[in-house]
């Protein structure tokens, strides 16, 4: 149970957990098993009073909003999709208080290197774009007055233009070598991505001598002034 006295924090394994723990050591905070050999889901920290869940990385927003954790680190992408989903932000009982910087990356339309993307565009053709992030690109076409037709995948989206699924994909992009790899070629950069510290706004309230420290430990960890 997450009771009064104890502090959850969401995590998903891989990026976003590496980055943030040197942001917990700068607060003092150890975790004390590691992902990678513990099969365990709750793992302690060095503080009795602290404890990290992992979840997966689309999880952590609901955990946070219903109370399985207090707190929850995840991409910018993950938040926009959930707040959609959940029918728009203002809806959703979750603040954002500080961007942590982490697991940056970009989102961005990509498409087999011989389509001609700027062409299609200009001549109003219909696209059918494969992806994860749906409210992304619809609210990205859309503003750019472009008709898709949006195909909702859950993996590899590199592989929906090579099969002739889709004409382009929106994907997160880091290195570029996966659209490499897949001789895919980036043509439009939606946003810079980057990890979030949120909180359920009643959390704050109720554990602010406990929450309110972390905060100000990981703004200064990561140079960027607290939002809440
Ligand atoms: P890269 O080859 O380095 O450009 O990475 C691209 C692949 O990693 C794609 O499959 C992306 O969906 C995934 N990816 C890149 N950055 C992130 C991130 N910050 N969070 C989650 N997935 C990512």
């Amino acid at each position: 149970m997450n009771a009064t006295d104890t502090l959850t924090l969401a995590l998903s394994k891989g990026r976003i957990f590496d980055e943030t723990l040197p942001l917990l050591r700068a607060a003092g905070i150890e975790v004390l098993e590691d992902p990678q050999t513990s099969r365990k889901l709750i793992l302690p920290t060095n503080r009795p009073g602290v404890r990290v869940v992992l979840v997966r990385a689309t999880d952590v927003p609901t955990y946070v909003e219903h109370g399985g954790a207090d707190l929850g680190v995840c991409g910018k992408d993950t938040l926009i999709e959930h707040a959609a989903a959940w029918g728009g932000s203002a809806h959703v009982g979750l603040v954002e208080p500080l961007d942590l910087g982490i697991a940056r990356c970009r989102m961005s339309v990509a498409v087999p290197a011989d389509f001609d993307y700027a062409r299609a565009v200009r001549q109003g053709a219909r696209l059918r774009v494969a992806t994860k992030y749906v409210a992304i690109a619809r609210e990205f076409f859309a503003s750019k007055g472009v008709h898709v037709d949006l195909i909702k995948l859950y993996g590899s989206m590199e592989l929906a233009p090579l099969t002739g699924l889709a004409d382009a994909i929106v994907d997160l992009v880091s290195t570029g070598n996966t659209l490499k790899a897949n001789r895919l070629v980036e043509v439009e950069r939606i946003m810079d991505i980057s990890s979030r510290l949120v909180v359920r706004p009643a959390a704050l309230k109720v554990k602010a001598a406990q929450i309110r420290p972390l905060l100000q430990a990981f703004a200064r960890a990561v140079g960027a002034p607290v939002a809440a």
